[in-house]
């Protein structure tokens, strides 16, 4: 019953320029924006993706085995 055109994904991000990271939305159509101007990196043309789980813990997972 929530209104699904405003609904707004909150996830963790990176700037693939800089990598700088900081917290990104995803809207409807799929692009990823930054949830405040103030929380993005000083790259010109930001390079905004979403996190994965996978890119996280690619480097940490060996250290559960
Ligand atoms: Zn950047």
């Amino acid at each position: 019953m929530t209104p699904s055109d405003e609904r707004k994904e909150k996830a963790p991000g990176v700037c693939s320029n800089c990598g700088e990271l900081l917290t990104v939305r995803i809207t409807e159509d799929g692009t990823i924006q930054p949830i405040s101007p103030h929380n993005i990196c000083s790259c010109e043309n930001p390079s905004l993706r979403v996190i994965e789980e996978d890119d996280v813990f690619d480097d940490a997972e060996e250290d559960f085995h």
